[in-house]
């Protein structure tokens, strides 16, 4: 049975739906992630396009340039509550982040790496069993 999972922002505003598993799981330490977030680190979860179903509502770009790759990032916001609950990005076409804690359920999410670690914040602790890069995953 193909797994469908269910999110969205805390007013309810914008919902989505996900059919299928993750292309990768990942916790982002990066100053932009701790930046937006307001908090330690962000949890991108990936998705091919065509996996991801958005409800009618209303959803905002604001588009950032990394200062590293100056790639762009975009990321998808409800204008009504402010929740980031998805993003595009340049490096990664015809894929959608989902925000991990926007699920529902969030626990069946599995996190298989640990990027941008220089910048983790130090009460942060990262699994040793999971793969880590100081910057960001080389793919
Ligand atoms: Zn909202
Ligand atoms: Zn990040």
């Amino acid at each position: 049975m193909t797994a469908i999972y269910e999110g969205g922002c805390v007013c309810g505003d914008v919902r989505y739906r996900v059919t299928g598993n993750p292309v990768i799981a990942t916790v982002c330490h990066c100053k932009f992630c701790q930046k937006r977030t307001g908090s330690a680190f962000s949890q991108p979860v990936v998705f091919k396009v065509e996996q991801v179903e958005f409800s009618d509502g209303q959803r905002t770009i604001y588009e950032h340039r990394s200062d590293e790759s100056h790639r762009w990032l975009r990321m998808e916001f409800c204008p009504r509550c402010g929740t980031t609950v998805a993003w595009r990005a340049e490096r990664r076409p015809g894929t959608i982040g989902i925000a991990g804690g926007t699920f529902d359920d969030p626990n069946w999410v599995k996190i298989q790496r640990h990027i941008w670690t220089r910048s983790a914040q130090r009460w942060s602790r990262i699994p040793a069993d999971l793969e880590c890069f100081e910057k960001g995953s080389p793919t």
